[in-house]
């Protein structure tokens, strides 16, 4: 069974001015372990439908299922990595990194030694009690995985996680964020306007048109072995 699926959504905003029609007829499936790519220009409609997938909104018509269950808010079954990390500086790296955990409220002693061999097989180990402001934008980027993964969610949202770091560092913090999101084998979906990037990272991409958001291709994308 795939672990996303969406059937035929649709979903409209309702203001004084009018309705505007955001999603048309939108479906969609993830399997697992699968890295895919949502691609669109700019009000086209990928937040909105980002906000739908993390249970915000209902849609207006069609159904939705994360691992076969309807999605419901806050489902702490999805992950985030975010355009800003949203490090707190005044936290170590190691206390960000327990954040969610924190939040969820239980940090047991497993959680503790995850942190420690996810911050070790990721090189920020010697970064363990630095204060964000000591890491570069990449690291950052890897910290702020990391406190993501350490909740083992089923599915990864990353939306636009790179467009806040400039061109060169850009090309260098995806492929690596990439390559770390393959090895832990979680099924990710990849939200971004920049179709090089989308092909670059993930397996498979999704293109919409313009608003109303529909499905206008999905493009598999071939990769090598490394
Ligand atoms: P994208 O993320 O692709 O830039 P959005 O999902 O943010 O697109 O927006 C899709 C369309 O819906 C745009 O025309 C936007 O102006 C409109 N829209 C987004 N949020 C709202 C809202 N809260 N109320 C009314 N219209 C909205
Ligand atoms: P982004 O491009 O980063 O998604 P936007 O400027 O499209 O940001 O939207 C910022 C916020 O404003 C979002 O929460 C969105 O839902 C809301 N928004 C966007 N368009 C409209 C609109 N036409 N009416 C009301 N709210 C809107």
């Amino acid at each position: 069974t795939p672990i996303l699926e969406l059937n035929h959504i649709n979903y409209s905003y309702h203001t004084p001015d009018g309705e505007t029609k955001a999603l048309s007829n939108i479906s969609f499936s993830l399997s697992q372990g699968e890295f895919a790519a949502v691609v669109g220009p700019s009000g086209c409609g990928k937040s909105t439908l980002l906000s739908l997938i993390d249970g915000l909104m209902q849609p207006e018509s069609g159904t939705m299922t994360l691992n076969g269950e309807p999605l419901t808010e806050n489902s702490s079954r999805i992950g985030y990595m975010l355009q800003h990390d949203h490090l707190f500086e005044w936290r170590t790296v190691y206390r960000n990194v327990l954040l969610g955990s924190e939040i969820n409220g239980h940090i047991t002693p497993e959680i503790r030694l995850r942190a420690d061999e996810l911050l070790r097989q990721y090189g920020l180990e010697r970064f363990r009690n630095s204060r964000p402001s000591e890491l570069s934008g990449g690291m950052r980027q890897r910290a702020a995985l990391i406190r993501t993964l350490i909740l083992n969610p089923d599915l990864l949202l990353l939306d636009e996680p790179f467009s806040a770091l400039d061109y060169q560092t850009r090309l260098t913090v995806s492929d690596d964020i990439g390559q770390i999101i393959r090895r832990s084998g979680k099924t990710a979906l990849l939200v971004t306007h920049d179709l090089s990037e989308a092909v670059s990272l993930a397996d498979r991409v999704i293109v919409l048109t313009k608003r109303p958001a529909s499905v206008a291709k999905i493009i598999p994308v071939a990769f090598s072995a490394e």
